[in-house]
């Protein structure tokens, strides 16, 4: 056997054992949120730390570094499979090992601390009380991103973590140009006549019903996952064959629990989607969080919200709430209203990603040393006033609502809006490429969509990053253009508005 056959053979039983303490801890977690005792906290934090450790001295191992340099000096005999295990091995690998286990114990320390002081200043509506707590995470995060490679902007090293091959160079001129046009859409829309929402009462029992009926429709797999309820949704792949995800079911809003099962459901089917066979490699894993994201939405939003789906679901939701005559208008409609609000996760489709540019530009100014901690809530709250048009009367409602920031996950929210971008382009390829998709998707025939998907995205993994996977499935597009112009043809539609040009 050549050296670089039993470096590979080596590395991927050592990976494929990684991969296994991942599917241990994830599985843990999956209970922590759903069905594990309260007197249980302790005892299961111990657990998932142990794993935790056991995890890091595996990825941490030298004869990691050492298979890796022996693959990376034959890189002309390896197969593009190895070359991208190689590739993704490589920066977790270094991003791992250059950090100190002191830098790490301060971050997770100042995580923990940070994540307490943040729900009780959220509380309180006191954002001085976690101003300290903020300060230090960025503090932290700068010596984190300095460590790992001090030649680069700290908001690329950052997005390494959630959307390799993403830059801020990439990000700054999408964002402001999408800002710019949503700005314009929205205040088209607060000019025209506004859409009623559903605001019956639809009993818990008959949701549950519906949500399972319409996810196994979709094409999630049910004996490759299951739904549970959960306070906060999430999907979570634990191994191959086991993808779980959650929802939350509201009486009093048939629309946004079933948008969330659907959303949990696209990312299930993308974890279900990733080929078995890459188990080991360094390749099963999503590409980014944004190509993750664009998977939940575009089942959510373009599929989720289109008139074709609402045509489908009327005689389900007729079925399972007989008492209450929703239509198939009612649902479009309601599935489709626009309302700028002060929340990100309640924002409807047109507003969403304003939520999210106000995030980036205030974390890339805090990163930049352009925005102080201290003039955090003035900067947020100028920002709601001139993008959304509204303003947060407290901080609760305001610089304070996310728990993204308490965590030091500064980066990670980019990633939503990359979703809707890779989406929207996702989306104008496919409809090109499958003429009837509509009247299919109103037969409730979603096989289609899930082929495609699976075909141009799934089966990818993470063979290349993100940017270039899109770009294979759609060419060269203008995903900021793609995205307003379907946004403009739907919402302008029904609001009764033409796009000036
Ligand atoms: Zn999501």
């Amino acid at each position: 056997l050549s050296e670089t056959t039993t470096a590979w053979t080596e590395l991927t039983a050592h990976l494929t054992e990684l991969e296994t303490l991942g599917g241990v801890s994830a599985l843990l977690a999956w209970d922590q949120q759903t069905n594990m005792p309260p007197a249980a906290g302790a005892s299961r934090g111990k657990q998932l730390a142990l794993i935790s450790r056991m995890q890091h001295e595996r990825l941490t191992d030298p004869r990691v570094g050492a298979w890796l340099d022996t693959l990376e000096a034959s890189k002309t005999e390896l197969s593009p499979l190895q070359a991208a295990g190689v590739r993704n091995l490589r920066m977790r690998y270094d991003r791992s090992v250059k950090l100190s286990s002191d830098l790490v114990e301060r971050f997770a320390r100042a995580e923990s601390d940070g994540f307490t002081a943040w729900v009780q200043a959220k509380q309180n509506n006191d954002f001085a009380a976690f101003a300290p707590n903020l300060q230090l995470l960025l503090d932290l995060t700068l010596e984190k991103t300095q460590a790992i490679d001090s030649s680069r902007h700290p908001y690329d090293v950052l997005l390494d973590d959630f959307d390799p091959g993403m830059t801020v160079a990439q990000l700054k001129p999408l964002f402001a140009r999408l800002r710019d046009g949503l700005v314009q859409l929205l205040d088209a829309i607060a000019a025209a006549e506004q859409l009623a929402p559903v605001d019956e009462l639809f009993p818990v029992a008959g949701q549950r019903a519906l949500h399972a009926e319409v996810m196994a429709a979709l094409g999630y797999d049910l004996q490759s996952g299951r739904l549970d309820p959960a306070e906060h949704p999430f999907t979570i792949g634990i191994a191959p064959g086991d993808v779980r995800i959650t929802t939350h079911y509201y009486e009093d809003d048939l629309l946004s629990g079933l948008g969330g099962t659907i959303h949990e459901a696209g990312h299930g089917m993308y974890e279900q989607g990733l080929p078995v066979s890459f188990v080991g490699t360094g390749v099963r894993d999503a590409a980014s969080l944004g190509l993750h994201e664009s998977q939940s939405r575009f089942w959510e939003n373009t599929i989720g919200r289109s008139q074709a789906f609402c045509n489908w679901l009327e005689a389900k939701v007729q079925h399972h709430f007989p008492d209450t005559g929703v239509t198939s208008a009612d649902l479009y409609r309601g599935s489709n209203r626009v309302e700028p609000g002060l929340i990100r996760v309640a924002a409807d489709e047109v507003t969403y990603n304003l939520h999210i540019i106000v995030r980036f530009e205030l974390e890339l100014g805090l990163l930049e040393g352009t925005i102080a901690v201290a003039d955090l809530p003035d900067a947020w709250n100028a920002r709601y006033q001139e993008y959304l048009g509204v303003r947060p009367p407290t901080d609760a409602k305001g610089v304070l609502q996310d728990v993204h920031w308490s965590g030091g996950a500064f980066g990670y929210f980019p990633s939503y809006t990359l979703g809707n971008l890779y989406a929207a382009s996702l989306g104008n390829s496919m409809i090109k490429a499958i003429p009837d998709l509509w009247a299919r998707v109103e037969r409730g025939d979603f096989a289609p969509v899930l082929a495609w998907l699976r075909e141009h995205v799934h089966s990818k993994a993470h063979l290349q990053d993100a940017p270039l996977i899109v770009a294979d499935a759609v060419g060269e597009r203008d995903a900021v253009e793609d995205l307003l112009t379907y946004l403009w043809g739907r919402h302008g539609a029904l609001y009764g508005l033409t796009r000036p040009v």
